[in-house]
């Protein structure tokens, strides 16, 4: 069974997330094992202090090596190995769903630390840290929010979270290209009718349809993604037919 800590200052913001939906039914029934740690616990400090002011200056404060170091090797008393560490931060590689199957395909235990007030102290991060990961090109107030989408999107790939295996490998993303529409009943609704293939209970006309459609909206919305995904000779063929269409138009 996947384990994730997240080593955090708060804990119940995370506990209140992966305790909800999907990935807290899966924790309930053992197909996950997250679990959210106060860095605070492991301050020496009376005061249970964990930041302290930069050196060399500047606004605000940074987190103390040690409170997290003491966290991790708790962390690891407990696994038995060293899990591998993950520090959330805005200069970390941007993550993706390559990245979160590559993540869920490890052996070892995952050990999000989420950074707070200006960031950590550096040496921390040269100590115990494997990997810095960032959720996005913009600047958020903790790492928690990026822990959470790392532990709800590996968490989701791991084996009887989801019903189906089929729910992610169709999914956007996974095959290198963005999901094809989707619609559900009735057959018509404010007179926009379902596609007629989908009705028509042709298996191979249904895969066909959806393929065409997964490329059209990756064409449409995010051609980068064309360059590395893996597409068959048919593929290829329907994307020219698409851009001759384009062109027309
Ligand atoms: N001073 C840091 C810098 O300029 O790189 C930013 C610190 S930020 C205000 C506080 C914490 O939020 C970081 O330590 C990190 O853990 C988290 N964080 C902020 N933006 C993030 C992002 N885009 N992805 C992941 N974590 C982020």
């Amino acid at each position: 069974m996947m384990r994730i800590e997240i080593a955090t200052l708060f804990p119940q913001m995370c506990e209140s997330v992966v305790g909800e939906s999907v990935i807290g039914r899966a924790c309930r029934a053992g197909k996950l094992d997250i679990r959210c740690r106060n860095i605070r616990d492991y301050t020496l400090d009376k005061h249970r202090r964990v930041d302290d002011t930069p050196y060399g200056g500047g606004k605000g404060m940074l987190m103390q090596a040690e409170p997290i170091f003491r966290c991790y090797e708790a962390v690891c008393a407990e696994l038995g190995e060293k899990p591998h560490v993950i520090y959330l931060s805005p200069k970390g590689t941007v993550f993706t769903q390559q990245k979160a199957i590559e993540l869920k395909q490890k052996e070892r235990p995952l050990f999000l630390l989420c950074g707070h007030y200006e960031g950590v102290d550096q040496r921390i991060l040269d100590e115990i840290v494997d990997e810095e990961i960032s959720i996005g090109d913009y600047v958020l107030t903790g790492g928690e929010l990026g822990a959470l989408v790392i532990a709800d999107a590996v968490g989701r790939l791991c084996e009887g979270v989801l019903s189906e295996e089929v729910c992610f490998t169709e999914e956007s993303h996974y095959n290198g290209l963005l999901e094809y529409p989707q619609y559900t009943r009735p057959p018509v609704w404010h007179d926009k009718e379902v596609p007629q293939v989908l009705l028509s209970g042709h298996h191979a006309n249904i895969v066909k349809w959806r393929r065409e459609e997964s490329l059209k909206v990756t064409q449409e919305r995010r051609p980068d993604l064309l360059k590395t995904a893996q597409l068959s000779a048919k593929d290829a063929e329907y994307l020219r037919h698409l851009q001759a269409q384009e062109e027309k138009n």
